[in-house]
């Protein structure tokens, strides 16, 4: 059972009833196009992790096989009081693992170029919950293997580790201030809030997942203090509404620096040293200059209302898109979702440039709908899937439809508002 799969349809609609409370409060919690930007980044990591989430598997697999040191039985775990506490155990122990895996996340580079992703969002709302990295698989997994060494059931720890997702998803929002005596224990949307903050005071704090307690004990705790709002985002801003960019940014600029720096210890070092630290000859030459929050502006290119209306509508598209695909991808396997995601990731990289009031993002959506489209549809019938005339007549109505309305929102010289 896929507890993450089952929650997609509450996450959607405490999303929408967010966005209804946004809209008749006026809060101003959501801007369309960094929200699209956050689900494009989860859609992106679900998509591509069809392909690479077999890694934590294997590596779990193999300290199961060759390292575990007790076989804790899985039917240990049930709905007795007993069970429950086994449960309530391996719960706790995984948000132990995932604290310690989350603050390495911060304080190392590599580990930072992954987890960045979720921190550039400068907005704070539950599609902030959502804005998940596609480079997490590469090391993640290495700091639960104690887990699995002590000798956790596999589909013990699996459903813990979706319980514990879950669980993060609602403490994304501004609606909620307090609650009272449970800021003792649990991770709250207050905590959360200092962790997604770049003010000085709270950077680096509130690690835990389901639990504040590991920050209380292991120093790492700040609680959100009315008389400095938070003022979300990183340090160094994405300054882009490309999915893809926001997963390679940190990636890129340390690369830069380890090309260009001139000792070797510091070429590799650069990776596994503290999140910041640069060399010396490299702060001196490409000198990085601090933000000033005081004058902080959120990354808001303008584009015609228009083109924005479009990027929406088109958006939902995306999401109809990911529930088919998801829904493919269980009953027929990695293959069959291969060319479905392509079209996606073109898709929301289109609705990036639009967003940015790229010049070159209309004749990249035009390409989308008129040739990427129709392609698809082709290389369906060819691959021997049935077509109907109901698919066809679908897929021409969207492409020159789509088309027309683009066009009119957003013909070049109005692209830019
Ligand atoms: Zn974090
Ligand atoms: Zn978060």
């Amino acid at each position: 059972m896929d507890l993450i799969a089952l929650a997609v349809p509450f996450f959607l609609l405490a999303l929408l009833l967010e966005l209804f409370v946004d809209w008749r409060k006026k809060t101003g919690y959501y801007r369309s196009n960094d929200a699209i930007n956050s689900i494009s980044a989860g859609m992106l990591d679900t998509t591509l992790g069809y392909f690479t989430k077999f890694l934590p598997l294997l590596g779990w697999g193999f300290a199961m096989q060759h390292l575990a040191l007790f076989e804790i039985p899985l039917d240990w775990f049930n709905l007795s009081l007993r069970g429950l506490a086994w449960w309530a155990l391996a719960a706790i122990a995984w948000d132990f693992c995932y604290y310690w895996f989350h603050r390495f996340s911060h304080e190392i580079s590599i580990l930072w170029a992954a987890h960045a992703v979720h921190h550039q969002s400068e907005d704070y709302n539950l599609s902030t919950a959502l804005r998940q990295t596609s480079t997490g698989f590469l090391f993640g997994w290495i700091f639960y293997l104690p887990l699995f060494v002590v000798g956790f059931p596999l589909e013990v720890l699996i459903t813990v580790n979706a319980v514990n997702l879950i669980y993060q998803f609602w403490v994304h929002t501004q609606l909620i201030r307090r609650l009272g005596p449970l800021e003792a224990v649990l991770m709250t949307p207050s905590h959360h809030r200092v962790h997604h903050a770049q003010n000085e005071r709270y950077i680096d704090k509130n690690y835990g997942g389901m639990f504040i307690l590991w920050d209380r004990l292991f120093g790492s705790y700040e609680p959100e203090s009315d008389d400095e709002p938070v003022v979300f985002g990183v340090r160094k801003p994405l300054a882009n509404w490309n999915p893809f960019w926001a997963n390679l940014q940190v990636y890129d600029y340390l690369w830069f620096d380890s090309r260009k720096t001139k000792r070797w210890r510091d070429k590799l070092g650069i990776w596994f040293r503290r999140t910041g630290w640069r060399p010396a000859d490299m702060q001196a030459r490409y000198p990085k200059s601090r933000v000033d929050l005081a004058h902080f502006e959120k990354f808001d290119p303008e584009v015609a209302p228009g083109v924005r209306r479009y990027a929406v509508a088109q958006f939902g598209v995306a999401i109809a898109a990911i529930l088919w695909i998801g829904d493919l991808f269980a009953t027929s396997g990695a293959s069959a979702v291969i060319v479905p995601c392509i079209a996606l990731w073109a898709l929301l990289l289109s609705l990036g440039w639009l967003n940015e009031g790229r010049q070159a993002a209309v004749a990249l959506e035009l390409i989308r709908l008129l040739v990427v489209t129709p392609a698809l549809l082709l290389s369906a019938y060819l691959s021997g899937m049935e077509i109907g005339l109901a698919a066809v007549i679908g897929v021409t109505v969207y492409a020159v439809a789509g088309s027309a309305w683009l066009l009119g929102a957003g013909r070049n010289q109005e692209l830019l508002a």
